[in-house]
């Protein structure tokens, strides 16, 4: 067996995961990665509102890790040659047995002009971006501030929800501050594949909420303070773009097969197409010419098939291999707090009752106890001493 018999490329759900199920199975584990932190993304939009803080949702792979089998090396990899069955990172190579590609996504840019000027939510960095602008611009009193999100899915959809009452609280403390709030999206459906009731739902929340809501329509440009769209230009201090992802593959084009949007084509057993010794699991992956849902619950469960295939092929080459077979088991997102939407199996669930099951499964799913007592502390306190609201 070879010194690194397993090397995991991106350290989110589908890399950590992988790593933990191979590490269950005594199977030894190098993790390299760009930062040293896992970053639990479905509550990032509570870290930009000041619900929890950083150190919330993220936690160091070396202290989640505790085993003598793990070995984290923090890189960015530039590529991989997969003759000689290495790992491209600076000047260093890095042999591999199996290699497992996790390198997810990023924020699809489209081909909107002016996009450094937005701000997106995919890092914690982003977040903590996007909260100190806006709280530096909301908190000068002599301002009217307008905040922009482009893109209604889920994550733009909890995100200026959550917005929304992080200004109310401002408001509270400076009654003369006035903001105006703004979604600008694709479609006039919200949730596509949520289904009536939920749209519905969602669509009144919007309005509840008094967000503005400009429908069918596309970004085209950003400055520092507008937002050009298909239907008309808008006014915007702070527009953060949410529309979507795309996979984060650059680096391995020309090495492996990628398809039209950039997504590695995997069979069921979520191996490359042409190379047995390469798995790839979560955003990155198409699978039968689709792409797969680009969910934490769907790296997840890739991540248990990823890893029993792999043990599997260590002790005999030619086993019989798992099959990943795409499922989604519930979709549960957040309307600001106490509010909250979506369906788990058949059923739906809307109001208070789906705000308190979105809530406890995130704080369940959240990684490693130290993590959970966090995320459970930073909800507890902000009962009684609201958000935070510094600039961090
Ligand atoms: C704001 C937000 C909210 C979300 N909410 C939900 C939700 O509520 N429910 C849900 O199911 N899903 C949610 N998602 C989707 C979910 O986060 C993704 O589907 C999931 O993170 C995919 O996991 P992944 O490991 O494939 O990719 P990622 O989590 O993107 O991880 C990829 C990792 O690879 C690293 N990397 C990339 N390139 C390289 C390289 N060349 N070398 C080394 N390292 C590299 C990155 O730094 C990163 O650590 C949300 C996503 C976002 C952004």
């Amino acid at each position: 067996m070879s010194q690194h018999p397993v090397v995991i490329v991106g350290g989110g759900f589908a890399g950590v995961y992988t790593a933990q199920a191979l590490l269950k199975r005594k199977i030894p584990v190098t993790l390299i990665s760009e930062t040293n932190h896992f970053t639990f993304t479905p509550l990032l939009h509570e870290v930009a509102t000041g619900s929890l803080i950083t150190h919330d949702v993220i936690f160091e792979f070396e202290s989640f890790f505790h085993s003598k089998l793990f070995r984290f090396i923090r890189g960015r990899v530039e590529g991989i040659d997969r003759e000689a069955r290495e790992v491209m990172l600076g000047e260093e190579k890095i042999p591999y047995r199996f290699l497992v590609i996790a390198t997810g996504s990023t924020t699809n840019l489209y081909s909107i002009k002016g996009t450094e000027h937005a701000y997106t939510l995919k890092s914690i960095e982003d977040a903590v971006k996007l909260k100190r602008a806006i709280l530096s611009r909301a908190q000068d009193a002599d301002r009217h501030v307008a905040i922009t999100v482009v893109g209604g899915g889920p994550t733009g959809l909890e995100l200026i929800f959550d917005i929304d009452q992080m200004l109310d609280d401002l408001k509270r403390k400076n009654r003369t501050a006035d903001y105006d709030l703004r979604l600008i999206h694709a479609t006039d459906v919200f949730c596509k594949g949520g289904g009536e009731r939920i749209q519905r739902y969602i669509a009144r929340a919007l309005r509840r909420a008094k967000i503005e809501v400009v429908c069918n329509a596309h970004a085209q440009a950003m400055t520092p303070d507008s937002v050009e769209t298909t239907v008309g230009s808008f006014h915007s201090d702070v527009t953060v773009l949410c529309a979507g992802v795309r996979p984060n593959t650059d680096v391995f084009s020309g090495v492996l097969e990628l398809d039209a949007q950039g997504h590695i084509p995997v069979s069921t057993t979520l191996q490359t197409i042409k190379d047995s010794h390469i798995f790839a699991l979560g955003d990155v992956i198409s699978l039968a010419n689709q792409p797969v849902s680009k969910l934490a619950q769907t790296a997840v469960r890739e991540a248990v098939i990823v890893a029993r295939n792999i043990a599997r092929l260590s002790h005999n080459a030619h086993a019989t291999l798992a099959v990943y077979q795409p499922r989604v088991i519930g979709m549960l997102f957040s309307l600001g707090y106490g509010n909250g939407v979506g369906t788990i199996g058949r059923s739906i669930v809307k109001g208070v009752m789906a705000w308190y099951i979105w809530r406890t499964v995130y704080l369940f799913k959240t990684p490693g106890l130290s993590n959970k007592l966090r995320v459970a502390f930073s909800w507890t306190l902000g009962l009684f001493k609201g958000r935070d609201l510094s600039e961090l």
